[in-house]
């Protein structure tokens, strides 16, 4: 009984759907495409457990006043250092 060729297909195709799913959420293709191969199944499960950007809440930088998702802690425009706001200060972006 041979394991490999039959494996390594499997986990291909995992990988493929992985990206495919990464990829529509936001992330990289690639680095899906290698999690969903190594870990066929965990990785599927794990991109589609991934939030989407999209849905990610927002806030305003304080200081110039760009629209940042709220995970980022120094404003790529003005170099601000941002801590996490309180949460009416926060919103879901318009779906
Ligand atoms: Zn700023």
């Amino acid at each position: 009984m041979t394991v490999g060729y039959e494996y390594v297909f499997i986990a291909l195709m995992f990988g493929i759907a992985t990206g495919i799913i990464g990829r529509a959420k936001g992330g990289s293709f690639f680095v899906w495409l290698i999690v969903g191969s190594i870990l066929p199944g965990l990785g599927l499960i794990a991109v589609f457990l991934m939030r989407n950007e999209d849905n990610e809440p927002e806030r305003q930088c304080d200081n110039c006043g760009k629209i940042l998702k709220l995970y980022v802690q120094v404003c790529p425009r003005c170099g601000y250092d941002l801590y996490l706001p309180p949460p009416e200060q926060t919103r879901m972006p318009p779906q």
